[in-house]
């Protein structure tokens, strides 16, 4: 079951990447959470990709296509992966490609979480945290017990500066125009799969299953 996971911010990745790595049992592949990971070890990948993502800009192909070339390498990803946030770019989808040739693999799904630009704006923008227990919320669908104050430690719930209304229009916009040609690139070759993502989360993940029924894990 070889798989990419796409969508916008808002959109529920995180969720679904969860529940598919859980009821299939695939490594779920992040190369975001790699470079963090690397970050954090303060090693030969992690210096390198610190500079770019601490300017919001994406690390080169060469470093990014690199990494995934060694990790679809490895012994977990016999029966299948789910990448999540690569590829990025469009020369890192024909990298793809050719790495998954080179082992006799091939896709089979990329999955895009399709939510509604308003709804995505919604959720985003009405997220709210507690600065001191971490926790996270939202005014409209997960709201705390008393308005505005955390559940766990009453502190006083804010609002990220990533999740005010312009800079929520300005992401997804940036997102938006990235993922296009990858978007385009992959319905061309026919792999594309468009997942209804503003039902509820269960439904979305109902909608996943049904769609890899036929698919090997
Ligand atoms: P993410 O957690 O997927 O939002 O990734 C966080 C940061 O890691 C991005 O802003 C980029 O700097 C870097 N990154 C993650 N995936 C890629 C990729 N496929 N190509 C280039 N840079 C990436």
């Amino acid at each position: 079951m070889n798989l990419i996971l796409m969508g916008l911010p808002g959109a529920g990745k995180g969720t679904q990447a969860e529940n598919i790595v859980e009821k299939y049992g695939i490594p779920h592949i992040s190369t975001g959470d790699m470079f963090r990971a690397a970050i954090k070890e303060e090693s030969e990948l992690g210096k390198k990709a610190k500079s770019y993502m601490d300017a919001g800009e994406l690390v080169p192909d060469e470093v990014t296509v690199g990494i995934v070339r060694e990790r679809l390498g490895k012994d977990d990803c016999e029966h299948g992966f789910l990448l999540d946030g690569f590829p990025r770019t469009v020369p890192q989808a024909e990298a793809l490609e050719n790495i998954l040739s080179d082992m006799n693999k091939s896709l089979d799904y990329v999955l895009n979480i399709d939510v509604d630009r308003e709804n995505l704006e919604r959720r985003l923008t009405g997220r709210r945290v507690s600065p001191t227990s971490g926790k996270t919320y939202h005014i409209e669908f997960n709201p705390p017990k008393e308005e505005g104050i955390c559940d766990v430690d009453g502190s006083e719930l804010i609002q990220r500066d990533d999740d005010k209304p312009e800079t929520v229009k300005k992401r997804l916009d940036v997102n938006i125009e990235q993922q296009q040609p990858l978007i385009d690139f992959y319905e061309e070759k026919g792999y594309l799969r468009n997942i209804d993502g503003d039902q509820d989360i269960d439904e979305v993940f109902q909608d996943i299953e049904e769609l890899l029924k036929g698919l090997h894990a």
